[in-house]
């Protein structure tokens, strides 16, 4: 049975409005609606994946463009340095289930 679409996807399908500072064809990135740092983004895969535990081996070089767009990202937004976060399962935090990297700069 096919899952309702997440938040983030009716994001990427711009069916909700948000606050979008990169887009390509694999990713998009958005401000977080609820920041936790100065800067608090999103890296979010147009590729609705639930869960880290949800990937396939064909997702590597996804997962490996979105770790190579964070520094990119960083440096655009003036950070000299920045955390990550994947919050992954109910029970490691996650709210939204589709996969993202959560990037916190102060
Ligand atoms: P988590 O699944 O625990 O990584 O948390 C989901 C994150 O998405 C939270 O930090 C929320 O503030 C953020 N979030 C939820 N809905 C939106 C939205 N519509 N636009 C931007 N950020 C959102």
């Amino acid at each position: 049975m096919q899952s309702e679409p997440s938040i983030f996807t009716r994001i990427i399908n711009k069916e909700i409005p948000a606050d979008v500072v990169y887009e390509d064809d694999k990713c998009i990135v958005i401000k977080d609606i609820n920041p936790r740092a100065r800067v608090h983004l999103l890296i979010i895969p147009k590729k609705p994946i639930a869960t880290l535990f949800d990937l396939k081996p064909e997702d590597k070089d996804l997962m490996g463009h979105m770790m190579l767009l964070l520094p990119q990202i960083a440096q655009a937004q003036n950070l000299d340095g920045f955390k990550t976060q994947i919050h992954t399962g109910e029970s490691g935090g996650q709210e939204v289930f589709h996969i993202h990297i959560h990037l916190l700069g102060n």
